[in-house]
């Protein structure tokens, strides 16, 4: 694949004429090209080793054994995700997955009962996700995510490629629905993570996921009866400088 002709300035307009010429792609085309050609060795994939993780694990895997996947441990999170994250690293042979954990004095300070998600879901996610995130994509031009607009209205109109403080951020699976993500579980084998199966189809923090019931949004279950929809990571400023 020829490198493009574009220089990338991570702004709004540099992101929209991105997703207006690499529209028709396919996922694994995309993330071939964001790795390979648009960000090399200047791009790392977020994954949460959530409910659909597999699949962009699975196709980074197929690129790039060696490139680099964060991964937010907030420190409250089901140890299920943490055994899924190492049966995922084992099975597709990453090499490059690095554990990223909020700053433990930040901790001591604002959060020393680990009882801040109940009185301020904003701040906890903040101090859990967005700032240990924030830190390690400081060396990183551009970010992969594997969030899908199908997921919840509010990402109804998610574009392929966005900016964000400077970053570009990219959103191959954008266009996918949940067939399309079981499809590929199916096709390749892909083990589930255990929580799944017990209701659980978008899987974050213990005291912040609930189970999904029929006819809900996948995310329903996130910060139920709380106004909250998204962890900070895809809304705030990343300062010091985020499926999921
Ligand atoms: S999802 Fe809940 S527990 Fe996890 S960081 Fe956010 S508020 Fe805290």
């Amino acid at each position: 694949m020829n490198a493009p002709n574009e220089i990338l300035f991570g702004d709004a307009e540099a992101a929209s004429q991105l997703a207006a010429k690499f529209s028709a792609f396919d996922p694994q085309k995309l993330l071939r090209l964001a790795i390979e050609d648009l960000f090399p060795g200047r791009i790392a994939l977020v994954s949460s080793f959530g409910a659909d993780s597999a699949v962009l694990l699975h196709m980074v895997s197929k690129i790039d054994k060696g490139a680099p996947v964060l991964f937010i441990d907030t420190l409250h999170l089901f140890p299920e995700t943490l055994a899924y994250r190492d049966e995922l690293v084992a099975r597709l042979k990453l090499t490059n997955v690095k554990t990223l954990q909020p700053d433990a004095d930040a901790l001591a300070k604002a959060d020393p009962e680990k009882f801040l998600w109940a009185s301020d879901p904003d701040a906890c996610c903040h101090l859990r996700k967005v700032l240990p995130l924030a830190k390690a994509l400081e060396g990183y031009e551009a970010w992969i995510t594997g969030r899908k607009r199908y997921q919840a209205e509010t990402r109804a109109a998610l574009p392929l490629f966005e900016t964000e403080n400077g970053r570009v951020k990219v959103n191959p699976l954008a266009a996918w629905s949940g067939a399309d993500i079981e499809a590929y579980f199916d096709r390749h084998q892909l083990p589930k993570h255990s929580l799944v199966a017990k209701g659980y189809p978008s899987i974050g923090c213990i005291p912040c996921t609930s189970q999904v019931r029929p006819g809900e949004d996948a995310r329903a279950g996130r910060w139920r009866g709380r106004a909250k929809v998204e962890c900070g990571i895809h809304v705030a400023p990343l300062y010091a400088g985020s499926d999921i």
